[in-house]
C-alpha cells in the first residue's frame, strides 16, 4: 500500500522550465525575477506592496521590526500556531504572550482578546503588536481584530503562512485590515518556492523598511542617501538589516506556481468538500466554515469528539500511520514548549488551545490527491474510529 503524505507539493514541467531558465541566465539572485514575482503576487492579492523574503520566519522577524517592535515591546499571538509566530517577537527583544483560541475556528478568539485587552488597559500592559494566525488557511476575524487594534492602539501582523489564496469578505488575504501580512512558501504550504515567503502591506513606509531590512539595512536609492554621493558605486547602511533575500531561482518557481494558485485552490476546495461529506457521520469535529471567508485549505484538521467515541487521538493516529497514511498534528501549543515553559507559561494557561491539540489530527490534503486516496484515508479512519465496537481490537 503506497504512502499518502499529509501534504505534497505540486511541481509541473512549466515550473521546472521556469527554474531552468533562471539557471541559464545571468542572475541567480538579485536579478529581475524577484521583482516580477513580487509584482505578480501584489496584483493577484490586490495589495500595493509585496516583498519577497527567504522564509516566512524571516518575514515575520522583519515585519515585527518594521512595525516598530523592539526591546520592551509586548507582542501577543495565538498558542495554536507554529513556533515562528511567537519566536519572531523574541528576536526583537519583545515579550511574548498568547491569546486563547476560539474552539470552533481554532483561530485567536476575539472574545478572549477583548477580555485580555480590557485587563491590560487597566494594568497599563497593552500590546504593541498582535500576530493573529490563519490556522489551517481559515482567515482570522480580521475586521473585529482591526477595530480592537484601532481602539487600543496596537498594530496587526497577520501570519497568513497557511492562507495563500484564502479570501476574507470577498478580498484576498493580505490586502486589507492587517498592517502587514506574511505568507510562507515552504514546501508543505499551498504555494512553494522550497523555502521562501512574502510580506504584503498597503503602507509604503512599511514596505520601504522591509526592503531595507531584507538586505543588510543597505540602500543605493539616490533619493534616500544621507551622505554626499561620491559616485555611482555608493551604497549606505542606514539600519541593522539581514540577508533575508529570496533567490531568482526560487522566485521563478513561485511565479510559475502563482499562475496555478487558483487551480490548486479549487482542487483543495473540492477535496475539503468531499471530506465534509464522507466524514459527516463519524465522531469528529470538522473544520469550521464561515459565510464571509474561504479557507485556502492548507490543512484539514479534525478533532476526535470524545463525547461520541472512546477512541483516543493517539490510537486513531497510530492506526492511520500504520496504514501508510501520513497524518500529522498541528499544533502543540507554543506555550507548552520547554523553551516557553521556562519563561513561566504553564499547561492550563490557554485551555482551548490545549484541548484542541489533545484531540487534533490533520488529514492528508494536497492538490494532486486522488479520490481513491481520499477514500482510503476515510476508510481507515472509519475503521479506526469503529474499533471500540470490536473488543478484540487493541486500538481503543
Ligand atoms: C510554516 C509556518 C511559518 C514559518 O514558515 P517558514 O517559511 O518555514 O519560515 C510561520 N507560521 C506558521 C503559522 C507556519 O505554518
Amino acid at each position: 500500500m503506497s504512502y499518502i503524505p499529509y501534504s505534497c507539493q505540486q511541481v509541473t514541467e512549466d515550473d521546472i522550465a521556469a527554474v531552468n531558465d533562471v539557471l541559464r541566465s545571468e542572475y541567480l539572485t538579485q536579478g529581475p525575477v524577484v521583482p516580477v514575482f513580487e509584482e505578480a503576487f501584489a496584483r493577484r492579492h490586490g495589495v500595493s506592496h509585496a516583498v519577497a523574503v527567504s522564509s516566512a520566519t524571516a518575514g515575520l522577524h522583519m515585519a515585527c521590526l518594521a512595525l516598530g517592535v523592539g526591546a520592551g515591546s509586548r507582542v501577543w499571538t495565538s498558542p495554536n500556531s507554529f513556533l515562528a509566530s511567537a519566536n519572531c517577537a523574541l528576536y526583537c527583544g519583545a515579550a511574548v504572550d498568547f491569546v486563547d483560541i476560539d474552539p470552533r475556528t481554532r483561530n485567536l478568539s476575539v472574545s478572549a482578546l477583548t477580555a485580555k485587552l480590557t485587563l491590560a488597559a487597566q494594568r497599563g500592559t497593552l500590546p504593541d503588536l498582535l500576530i493573529p494566525v490563519d490556522f489551517g488557511g481559515l482567515p482570522c476575524d480580521l475586521l473585529e481584530i482591526r477595530e480592537l487594534a484601532d481602539r487600543y492602539g496596537f498594530r496587526v501582523l497577520q501570519d497568513a503562512s497557511h492562507a495563500t489564496g484564502a479570501t476574507y469578505q470577498g478580498r484576498p488575504v493580505g490586502s486589507a485590515h492587517a498592517h502587514a501580512t506574511v505568507f510562507s512558501f515552504h514546501a508543505v504550504k499551498v504555494l512553494t518556492t522550497a523555502e521562501g515567503g512574502m510580506v504584503t502591506t498597503q503602507d509604503p513606509a512599511v514596505a520601504k523598511q522591509l526592503r531595507l531590512l531584507r538586505s543588510h539595512g543597505m540602500t543605493r536609492e539616490a533619493g534616500d542617501l544621507q551622505n554626499p554621493v561620491e559616485g555611482p558605486w555608493v551604497y549606505e547602511q542606514q539600519t541593522l538589516g539581514f540577508n533575508y533575500r529570496l533567490t531568482d531561482i526560487q522566485a521563478a518557481l513561485g511565479n510559475s506556481q502563482l499562475r496555478r494558485l487558483d487551480a490548486m485552490h479549487q482542487a483543495r476546495i473540492a477535496l475539503a468538500d468531499r471530506y465534509d461529506e464522507l466524514l459527516a457521520d463519524l465522531p469528529l469535529l470538522l473544520p469550521a466554515r464561515l459565510p464571509d471567508r474561504v479557507s485556502s485549505w492548507h490543512l484539514f484538521p479534525v478533532e476526535i469528539d470524545e463525547t461520541r467515541t472512546s477512541c483516543t487521538r493517539a490510537a486513531v493516529f497510530q492506526d492511520l500511520r500504520a496504514a501508510q497514511i501520513g497524518v500529522n498534528v498541528h499544533y502543540i501549543p507554543i506555550h507548552t514548549q520547554p523553551f516557553y515553559a521556562a519563561m513561566g507559561f504553564r499547561a492550563g494557561d490557554f485551555p482551548a488551545a490545549e484541548r484542541y491539540y489533545a484531540r487534533a489530527i490533520s488529514l492528508p490534503l494536497f492538490p494532486a490527491m486522488t479520490q481513491a486516496q481520499q477514500h482510503r484515508v476515510v476508510d481507515v479512519l472509519r475503521d479506526a474510529l469503529g474499533a471500540q465496537d470490536r473488543p478484540s481490537q487493541l486500538s481503543c
